[in-house]
C-alpha cells in the first residue's frame, strides 16, 4: 500500500486504510499505474459504484500535495453538495474544500483560497466569464460523468468549459469519469488522456427480465417469482427482495419509471407491499419522518409523498422541493424507506443504492419523436447500475419487465447484451455555439474569425467530425446573428476578421444569458418604452443612482441567486413605491408583461400546453393583449402562437405566486410540484435582474420601465403582492407570515420595530423562538419574547 500511494498528503494512507480501503479496486490500481498520482491526465471509464471517486481523489489528493489546487466538476447541483461533504473528510489532512453553487453571475474570490473547489460546468463557465483569479492556479480538473458531453443542453458547455480550462492552464490534469460507454477512447483522444476501461465490479451485478414465473439472469440463472393471477409483476418482485433476507435483512428496490405522475402512483401501489413488512420500530420512526416530510411545504405532493413515506415508500421525482429529495435519500441509504420509485434522474449520479433495481418502464414519451421511444442503453446500464450496495448486499440484481416472449427477448438483445451507443458531441448546434461563441469572444479566448475556429478545433466536435466545414458554417451564422442584435463587432481588415464583444455583448455574457434571451428582453423593453412614450408619459423621471426609492443596487459582480438569504435590504423601504405608483395613469408596464417576457426567452423553461389549455390561454391572450411587451404572433403561425400561448401559461403561474395564491392551488392548477414552481421563480428573479441590468445599458429604456422590472422581481421573489414587499423582505418572514403580520396591522418593517410584541407574537401563531429571529432582523432593539402572552394578545386583536 505505502509504496503504491505514495505522493499524497500525511495520513492521507492510514485514513484511506482506515474507510476500509485495504487494496484498491483493479481499475484503481490501473489508474495509478497510469500515472494519475504523477499528474497524468485519465480516462476512467468504469461502471457505476466501481471506486471512480477515488481515483478522482487520488488525483486531486496528490496534486494538492505539489501545491497545486484541483477543480471537481460535477454534472448536477444536487451532487456538488454531497461532494463536497465527502471531500470534506480531507480536511483533518490540511485540505480546504468549498463549493460554488448560487447565481451564475457572482465572481467567487473567496474559492481563491480552497485547494479543491467544487461546481457544476455552467457555474466553472461562469466563473471563467466573470474573470475568476483563481482559474489560472488549477493544476488538476475532475470532470464527473464526462459521457454527458452527448447531451443535448448542457453538453456543450462541459466541451467548452475543458476546451478553455486546458487552454488557459496548459499541462493541466484532466480526469474525465465515465460510465462504461462504446468510445471512451474517443473521449481520451481528445483529451490527451490515457485510458483506464474496465467494467469490473466490486459485486457482482446480475441483470434479468422478468416474465411469466420467473426472472431469467445474463449469467444463465433463474429465479422463481411467480405472477399470482391479478397482481402487479413490480409488486411481486419488490415484495420477493424484501422477504428474501440476507444478513437478516430483507432487500430494498428502486423501481424506474418513466413520469413523475408513475413514480407517485407507483409508491402510492407499493405502499401496500411494503407497509405489511414494517416492525413497530421501523413503523414509529417512518412516522417521525413523515411528519418531517408534510413539514417542508403546505403541498399535496408533499402530503402524498408522507402518506406513502409512513408505509416504507416513497418516490423521487424532479418535482421534488430539494429537502424532500434528500429526507429520501437518506431514509433509502439508512434502509428505513423499503422502496423509491423513480424517474431516471435519479440514475445519474445521485449516490443511492439498493439490493433490486426494477426497470418498470423502458420506453418514454417523446414529442419530437411523436410517440413512446425506447431509452438510450446506456441510461438503462445506468440505473442497473445502481443495484447492489458494496459491504450490506452480497449480491446486486437488476430485472427489466416484460409480459410477453417477444418483448423479453427484445430486452435482451436491445438492454442486456447491448453495449452502450458511443458518445457525440452536440456542440455544432446554433443555440450552443449562440452562447459559446459571444462567451469565447467576450472573455478573451479568441479575437479574430480564425482565432476562433482553431480554440474550436480543441473541442470534442472538432476531434469527432469528418466535416470540418459544418463548424464553420455555423459559427458564421451565429456571428452574423450576434453582430445583428449589437453583442459582438466584427472588422475586417486585409484577411483576417478580427472580432470584439461590444459592451452590452460583456454584460451578456456575464450574465450567463443566452444571447437571443437578451435580444428578447431588450425588444420587449424598448417596445414597453416606445408605446409610452408615445402616450405621453414622462420618460427618465427616474434616474439609477435616486437615492428616493431606496433600494440599493445588489450589483451583479456579488450577487448570488441562491446564497442571497434575502435579508440585504435591511434598508430598504420598498413600501416608498406605493407613493410612487400613486401617480393617477395605470401602470403601462405590467408584472405579467414582464413574466410572459422572460417566460418566452430559450433560458425559461416553459410549462406545457395540456388538451384544453389552447382554448383557455387563447382568451387570456386576448382579453390582456394590452399588457404583452411585443407582437402577439398571428394565430395562423401555428407554432409561434403555440409558444407565446406556454409562455403565457408559464407567465400566469408566476402571477398567481406573486398574487399569494396558495402553492399547493398554484401546483393543481398548473400541473405542477413544489420543486418546479421553485425553480420557475427562481429563473424570472434571474432573468428579471438581467433584464434590469441590461436596460441600464441600452439606448431607448427609461426609469420608469427599470423600476417595474425591479417591483415585478421582487413580487415574484418574495411571492407576495406591493402592499408586503417590505415586510416579506424581513429574513425568516416569508409570504404567509408577512399576510398574517400584515392582517394583524404590522405593515411594514418600521411596524416590526415598533408594535406591541404580543401583537407580533400571536401574528406567528406564539412561535415565541420565529418571533424573536424576526424582530432581530427587523432591527428591534431588545427582540426577547420573555414574558409575552401572545394568547392575550391574539384574544386582544379579535376584540
Ligand atoms: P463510483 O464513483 O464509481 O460510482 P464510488 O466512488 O461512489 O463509485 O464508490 C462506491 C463505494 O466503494 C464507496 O462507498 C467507496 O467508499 C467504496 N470504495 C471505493 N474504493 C474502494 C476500495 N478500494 N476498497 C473498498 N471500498 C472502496
Amino acid at each position: 500500500q505505502p509504496t503504491a500511494l505514495s505522493g499524497l498528503p500525511a495520513g492521507v494512507g492510514e485514513a484511506l486504510e482506515a474507510e476500509g480501503v485495504a487494496d484498491l479496486y483493479p481499475p484503481q490500481e490501473a489508474a495509478v499505474e497510469a500515472g494519475v498520482l504523477d499528474g497524468e491526465s485519465l480516462v476512467a471509464a468504469v461502471p457505476t459504484a466501481s471506486g471512480k471517486t477515488l481515483i478522482a481523489e487520488l488525483a486531486m489528493l496528490s496534486a494538492i500535495e505539489r501545491g497545486g489546487k484541483a477543480l471537481y466538476i460535477v454534472p448536477l447541483r444536487a451532487l456538488a453538495s454531497e461532494k463536497k461533504t465527502e471531500f470534506e473528510r480531507w480536511e483533518d489532512h490540511g485540505v480546504t474544500v468549498g463549493v460554488s453553487t448560487g447565481n451564475y453571475d457572482s465572481d467567487g474570490d473567496w474559492l481563491a483560497s480552497r485547494d479543491v473547489i467544487v461546481a457544476t460546468s455552467e457555474k466553472v463557465d461562469s466563473l471563467i466569464r466573470n474573470g475568476a483569479p483563481w482559474i489560472d492556479d488549477l493544476t488538476c480538473v475532475v470532470s464527473d460523468e464526462v459521457h454527458l458531453v452527448d447531451d443535448a443542453s448542457r453538453g456543450p458547455t462541459l466541451e467548452v468549459t475543458l476546451a478553455k480550462l486546458r487552454k488557459v492552464n496548459p499541462g493541466l490534469q484532466t480526469v474525465a469519469l465515465s460510465a462504461t460507454v462504446g468510445n471512451a477512447d474517443a473521449i481520451a483522444g481528445w483529451l490527451d488522456a490515457e485510458l483506464v476501461e474496465s467494467d469490473w465490479r466490486p459485486i457482482d451485478l446480475r441483470v434479468g427480465v422478468h416474465f411469466g414465473n420467473a426472472i431469467d439472469f445474463d449469467d444463465g440463472s433463474q429465479r422463481e417469482v411467480p405472477v399470482d393471477r391479478g397482481e402487479d409483476q413490480t409488486a411481486r418482485l419488490v415484495a420477493d427482495a424484501l422477504d428474501t433476507e440476507e444478513d437478516g435483512q430483507g432487500g430494498s428496490s428502486l423501481v424506474f419509471v418513466n413520469s413523475r405522475r408513475n413514480a407517485e402512483s407507483s409508491a402510492r401501489k407499493l405502499a401496500d407491499v411494503t407497509g405489511p413488512r414494517l416492525t413497530t420500530d421501523e413503523r414509529d420512526r417512518l412516522r417521525e419522518l413523515a411528519e418531517e416530510v408534510r413539514g417542508v411545504s403546505d403541498t399535496d405532493t408533499s402530503e402524498d409523498l408522507a402518506d406513502a413515506v409512513e408505509q416504507g415508500s416513497a418516490f423521487h421525482h424532479a418535482g421534488l422541493a430539494a429537502e424532500h429529495r434528500s429526507l429520501i435519500e437518506d431514509a433509502f441509504r439508512d434502509r428505513l424507506i423499503k422502496c423509491v420509485s423513480a424517474t431516471p434522474t435519479l440514475a445519474a449520479g445521485v449516490n443511492t443504492p439498493a439490493r433490486r433495481v426494477i426497470v418498470r418502464d423502458w420506453r418514454r414519451y417523446d414529442g419530437e419523436f411523436g410517440g413512446m421511444k425506447p431509452l438510450d442503453v446506456l441510461e438503462i446500464h445506468q440505473m442497473c447500475g445502481r443495484a447492489g450496495r458494496p459491504g450490506l448486499d452480497p449480491y446486486g440484481e437488476a430485472v427489466l419487465l416484460a409480459n410477453d416472449a417477444d418483448t423479453k427477448e427484445e430486452l435482451f438483445d436491445r438492454y442486456v447484451w447491448a453495449a452502450a451507443e458511443p458518445v457525440r458531441s452536440k456542440l455544432a448546434a446554433e443555440p450552443a455555439l449562440r452562447t459559446h461563441v459571444l462567451a469565447t469572444v467576450a472573455s478573451g479566448f479568441a479575437s479574430t474569425r480564425g482565432g476562433l475556429l482553431e480554440f474550436l478545433d480543441n473541442t470534442l466536435y472538432a476531434a469527432q467530425t469528418d466535416d470540418a466545414g459544418r463548424l464553420a458554417a455555423v459559427t458564421d451564422s451565429v456571428l452574423e446573428y450576434l453582430a445583428v442584435n449589437g453583442f459582438l463587432e466584427r472588422d475586417r481588415e486585409g484577411g483576417t476578421e478580427s472580432l470584439s464583444a461590444t459592451g452590452i455583448g460583456h454584460t451578456v455574457s456575464r450574465l450567463y444569458l443566452d444571447p437571443m434571451s437578451a435580444a428578447e428582453m431588450i425588444d420587449g423593453l424598448r417596445d414597453a418604452c416606445a408605446t409610452e412614450d408615445a402616450a405621453g408619459a414622462t420618460a427618465g423621471a427616474y434616474e439609477r443612482s435616486a437615492p428616493e426609492d431606496g433600494i440599493e443596487e445588489p450589483g451583479f459582480g456579488t450577487y448570488s441567486r441562491v446564497d442571497d438569504d434575502s435579508d440585504g435590504g435591511e434598508e430598504e423601504t420598498v413600501a416608498d413605491d406605493e407613493d410612487t405608483a400613486a401617480d393617477d395613469s395605470p401602470p403601462d408596464v405590467t408584472p405579467l408583461g414582464l413574466y410572459h417576457l422572460v417566460s418566452r426567452t430559450p433560458d425559461m423553461y416553459e410549462l406545457y400546453l395540456k388538451s384544453g389549455d389552447r382554448e383557455t390561454y387563447t382568451e387570456i391572450c386576448y382579453e390582456r393583449e394590452t399588457e404583452f411587451l411585443g407582437d402577439v404572433p398571428s394565430e395562423y403561425e401555428d407554432v409561434r402562437f403555440e409558444d407565446w400561448l406556454a409562455a403565457l401559461k408559464t407567465a400566469r403561474l408566476l402571477e398567481d405566486w406573486a398574487d399569494e395564491v396558495d402553492e399547493d392551488r398554484i401546483a393543481e392548477r398548473y400541473g405542477v410540484g413544489p420543486g418546479d414552481i421553485r425553480g420557475k421563480v427562481d429563473t424570472a428573479e434571474w432573468l428579471l435582474r438581467a433584464a434590469e441590468t441590461l436596460a441600464a445599458d441600452v439606448e431607448g429604456v427609461d426609469g420608469d420601465a427599470v423600476l417595474a422590472v425591479r417591483r415585478a422581481r421582487k413580487r415574484v421573489e418574495y411571492g407576495v403582492r406591493e402592499q408586503l414587499l417590505d415586510l416579506a423582505g424581513v429574513r425568516n418572514v416569508g409570504r404567509k407570515r408577512a399576510r398574517r403580520l400584515y392582517e394583524a396591522g404590522v405593515e411594514t418593517r418600521a411596524d416590526l420595530r415598533e408594535t406591541d410584541k404580543a401583537v407580533v407574537l400571536g401574528a406567528l401563531r406564539g412561535r415565541e423562538r420565529t418571533a424573536e429571529r424576526i424582530l432581530e432582523h427587523a432591527g428591534r432593539e431588545d427582540p426577547s419574547m420573555d414574558g409575552i402572552d401572545a394568547d392575550r394578545s391574539a384574544s386582544a386583536a379579535a376584540t
